[in-house]
């Protein structure tokens, strides 16, 4: 059976009011209710379902298309927890699904109830059209990514390899339309950074406050090296999606010329691809004396610090310590978690561009480093799974979406719903057919 556009767009937009309507702010989560939700139609469409839960009201659902054993399998994987929403801040019912000006609004609308749907009506469309693909197709949308205490895809992959585990994965984190000096292009996630921050223990000697010069004040040392920290940047570096990057864009630069390159990108564009050359560092946390009277004696800073995919702890730590200073204070790592990436040329990455070319000829594909943590991760961490955030956007600005997710008014258009789901369609299609 065929199916056209029209009701594509419809089923889409109508199941993401559905999704929207249920409240699944984590914490609680209570992802069940939409698990069940999804589940109801996945199976009118006569797709096969099972729910995976650690506690009853926090089930991750997995849909399967069996395939014919002769080719690779994909996961198009989604969440269906979102983060809080006040509505106080908002033109709308952030739990209404309100469709208004093109757009279906709500809490999760963007990340990602809107990719779930997306996703899910791509397994009922093939499902009806019989697809048998050469590998499984599988969908999951799971509990708990925005907060992470392992209720979601961190636990089936642990627990229930065998329902998640796949050759190919189709995630969130990319997608975005960009314009770079005239030329249209979509970036798409391929590796992350690792999240690993550290605890510095700045000593001094605590004394009375009102005679500070008996002391030695380590939230004043401290300062120095708060001040210290803002400005830490390594110099650039070239990594394997860097270089793929600015080769889409026409030509890599050399690496003196690479941080005179980023700095003449679009700004949306730089803010993206300047995480992407190195190690960050931001210090967020600071605690000293409890008591006004008492000069500190010990003071304690944690930072926020992101490392590029292959980078450790202990590469970094040796030009950590040589640009604060040798002494005064311990260093710590907190943990380290994250870091991977999926190699660039695959079939997935073919399927992405030429989904691209069709739709818009001009533009091109160009992979990009997440600053943040993604489930991909644990993905590719436990079963080598090439994973990518991708879901093309066009219709909203890149900027307008980014200052949505997690915020007020959050709101997918319902042309970018129909991109999507049309993309979707298109590498289950190809990788499967
Ligand atoms: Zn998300």
């Amino acid at each position: 059976m065929a199916v056209s556009v029209a009701p594509l767009r419809d089923e889409a937009v109508s199941l993401l009011q559905a999704l929207l309507r249920l409240d699944t702010v984590n914490p609680p989560g209570n992802e069940t209710e939409a698990a069940e939700l999804v589940r109801g139609f996945l199976e009118e469409a006569g797709v096969a379902c099972e729910l995976y839960a650690r506690v009853p009201e926090r089930a991750n659902l997995v849909a399967r298309i069996h395939g014919r054993g002769e080719g690779p399998s994909l996961l198009l994987l989604s969440h269906t927890d979102t983060v809080v929403a006040d509505p106080a801040e908002w033109s709308v019912d952030p739990w209404s699904g309100e469709l208004r000006d093109g757009c279906v609004w709500g809490r999760g609308a963007l990340d990602m109830k809107g990719h779930a749907a997306a996703a899910a009506v791509t397994m009922a469309v093939l499902a009806r059209e019989g697809f048998e693909p050469a590998g499984d197709l599988v969908f999951a949308a799971t509990a708990d990514e925005e907060v992470g205490q392992d209720y979601g895809l961190s636990w089936l992959c642990r627990e229930h390899p065998d329902a998640v585990r796949t050759d190919y994965c189709v995630n969130e984190g990319g997608g975005d339309w960009v314009l770079v000096d005239g030329q249209p292009v979509y970036l798409c996630s391929t590796a992350e950074k690792m999240s690993a921050p550290f605890r510095l223990r700045v000593h001094g000697r605590s004394g009375h406050a009102s005679m500070p010069g008996i002391a030695d004040n380590a939230l004043v040392r401290a300062a120095r090296l708060v001040e210290r920290l803002a400005d830490f940047s390594p110099p650039p570096r070239l990594t394997p999606e860097t270089e793929a990057f600015f080769t889409a864009l026409g030509s890599v630069p050399a690496p003196a010329a690479l941080a005179e390159s980023v700095a003449g990108l679009p700004p949306d564009v730089r803010a993206m691809v300047e995480p992407m050359l190195g190690t960050t560092v931001s210090p967020t946390m600071i605690s000293a004396s409890q008591r006004v009277n008492v000069v500190p004696g010990l003071c304690e800073l944690v930072c926020d610090c992101r490392l590029l995919p292959g980078d450790s702890p202990a590469d970094v730590e040796p030009a950590l310590r040589q640009y604060l200073g040798a002494d005064g204070y311990d260093l710590e790592w907190v943990e380290a978690v994250g870091g991977t990436r999926s190699p660039l040329e695959t079939p997935l990455w073919e399927a992405i561009e030429a989904f691209v070319a069709a739709e818009e000829p001009r533009a091109c594909v160009a992979p990009v480093v997440s600053a943040g943590f993604t489930d991909s991760h644990f993905l590719r961490e436990a079963f080598g799974t090439v994973a990518y955030g991708f879901f093309p956007m066009r219709a909203m600005e890149p900027e307008l979406a980014a200052r949505l997710v997690h915020s007020a008014d959050e709101r997918i258009a319902v042309d970018d719903l129909e991109l999507g789901t049309r993309f979707l369609l298109h590498v289950a299609r190809t990788l499967g057919g």
